[in-house]
């Protein structure tokens, strides 16, 4: 660790990122997560809200239990019962912190405190509600020393109160306090001016770590945070992939990384290690069912790839000049030329390179000129595309089969058939065929087997969806090995992915029967 002041990474990713809509994950998976999460180097784990369900206790007692090296946090309410869960769920950890709060904001209290027995006026519910943050500070503390505050709403709070409130719990015993800014309102200017405000005016507020919880109502979750911490937070709540309640929570890797990569502007360093970033995204996109959009921040798809001719141009020449992080640094795969149409010749010969052709200057020209035909017509050029380019008569794949009929048979209960009708080298009558398989493309394939008498093996297949929606259009990739051990990767797209996946077979069949256009396995 360099000399640099450190911020705490507090991660919510298994709080607040479990609230986002139509995710829950099992008690197990939490631990795994968790897991990765110590291995990431996250200083505080907000494990869960152990009153609000018995799964969620049993996730935090385990978590407090078998993760060592992060303090582990339990949520509560200023509620007695809630704090008490929260210390006996934590009993086990090495270190322990319970996060209590409640909403500081006029609107919060007047509506959640609308009972008259907190008060009859808006001033009296306020006074009210002061004393009980106070009271379950001085609760949690019983349980342990380390406990965070949270004044809920503090992006539209009434300042003054706010300072009230920050003072009191402080005094009673508050380690941190967290400014959370719960509904995505501020503007980072104005929420800098917030945490500097609160620490020139709050006598006792350099007694306790101020920590900022932003979320991304209007896309500023991260901006907000970092303000914060310009402003003197030293606490920074986040989630992996920026997950959570609504439009979600500030990322984590988005907030680490700024810091990282502006050292020079912030002067602050985390704990965290970098180059367990992507592995911790995947993990959190694959057990939410969220996906990483390819344009997100330092671990989109995209995050690393460079497409347009004048960037690849620069990026070849020196990565530095596109590319302000090192894609190995966040422990993503390394960075990719894309192929579109605005590659430019430097990418084009790049990638030549890359899939082992020696290319002249002249060869190169001229298969610059094909390549935008075919560019044009494509938002992605594949290697094999790029490939079939490379020898001129070998340029267009000749549609030995084709596919013209296709049905198929499945269900429960039911021997997935499939029957095909192929027209084979242009000739008027087609070949039919049918057979059974083990699922509804296998049966397709067998069928078509059968139908082009050609038997390929089998070597990789994949589909993916290319767009959203119920009406997605599907995109399989095959890749099959012939009897010489060359390989041909064939591609379908269809709104039907039965339909994709057996055009994507008769396509590497095709290749295959054209020869010449394979890879050497
Ligand atoms: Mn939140």
């Amino acid at each position: 660790m360099s000399a640099e002041e450190k911020v705490i990474v507090f991660d919510t990713t298994l709080r607040d990122g479990e609230q986002a809509a139509g995710t829950r994950l099992g008690v197990r998976e939490k631990l795994e997560l968790a897991i990765q999460l110590a291995r990431l180097g996250v200083d505080v784990i907000e494990a869960g809200f152990p009153i609000s369900s018995p799964q969620d206790f049993e996730a935090v007692e385990l978590i407090a239990k078998q993760v060592t090296g992060p303090t582990i946090c339990g949520l509560s309410r200023v509620v007695n019962a809630d704090i008490d869960a929260a210390g006996k769920a934590l009993k086990k950890a090495k270190k322990a912190r319970i996060h209590t709060g409640l909403g500081i904001s006029d609107i919060h209290i007047a509506s959640k405190f609308k009972d008259e027995k907190y008060g009859k006026t808006l001033e009296a519910k306020k006074a009210k509600a002061l004393d009980m943050g106070v009271k379950a500070v001085k609760r949690a503390k019983q349980y342990t020393d380390d406990v965070e505050f949270y004044c809920e709403d503090s992006g539209r709070a009434d300042k003054e109160y706010l300072y009230k409130v920050v003072e009191a719990v402080i005094d009673a015993g508050a380690t941190t306090v967290n400014i959370p800014d719960t509904t995505g309102y501020a503007i980072p200017q104005q929420f800098g001016q917030l945490i500097a405000d609160i620490l020139k005016k709050v006598p006792n507020a350099k007694k306790a770590v101020i920590s900022v919880h932003c979320h991304d109502d209007l896309g500023m979750s991260v901006a907000n945070t970092l303000a914060g911490v310009s402003n003197g937070a030293r606490q920074v709540e986040c989630t992996i992939n920026g997950v959570g309640e609504r439009a979600g929570n500030a990322s984590l890797e988005e907030t680490v990384m700024a810091i990282k990569t502006r050292k020079d502007f912030f002067g602050l360093d985390t704990k965290i290690n970098a180059k367990e970033l992507y592995k911790t995204s995947r993990m959190v996109s694959e057990m939410l069912g969220i996906f990483v959009p390819p344009n997100k921040s330092i671990v989109g798809a995209n995050a690393f790839a460079h497409s347009s001719g004048i960037h690849v141009d620069g990026f070849l020449k020196n990565p530095l000049t596109y590319e302000i992080i090192r894609p190995q640094d966040v422990g993503s795969p390394k960075s990719a030329v894309v192929i579109t149409a605005r590659t430019g010749r430097h990418g084009l010969k790049h990638k030549l390179t890359e899939l082992g052709y020696k290319v002249s200057q002249a060869e190169l020209e001229q298969i610059y000129q094909r390549f935008l035909d075919v560019a044009d017509k494509k938002t992605e050029v594949f290697d094999e595309d790029i490939a079939a380019l490379v020898g001129d008569e070998r340029r267009t794949i000749e549609q030995v089969y084709e596919l013209q009929y296709l049905h198929v048979a499945c269900g429960t209960g039911t021997l997935p058939t499939a029957s095909v009708k192929m027209k084979i080298n242009g000739k008027d009558t087609p070949v039919t065929a049918a057979a059974c398989g083990d699922g509804p493309v296998d049966a397709a394939y067998e069928a078509i087997k059968v139908a082009t008498g050609q038997s390929p093996k089998l070597d990789l297949y994949s589909i993916k969806a290319v767009t959203g929606g119920k009406e997605a259009l599907g995109e399989a990739i095959v890749k099959v090995i012939d009897k010489k051990g060359v390989r041909f990767t064939g591609r379908g797209v269809s709104t039907d992915i039965i339909e994709a996946s057996a055009k994507a077979y008769v396509d590497a069949i095709n290749r295959m029967v054209a020869q010449g256009i394979g890879d050497r396995v």
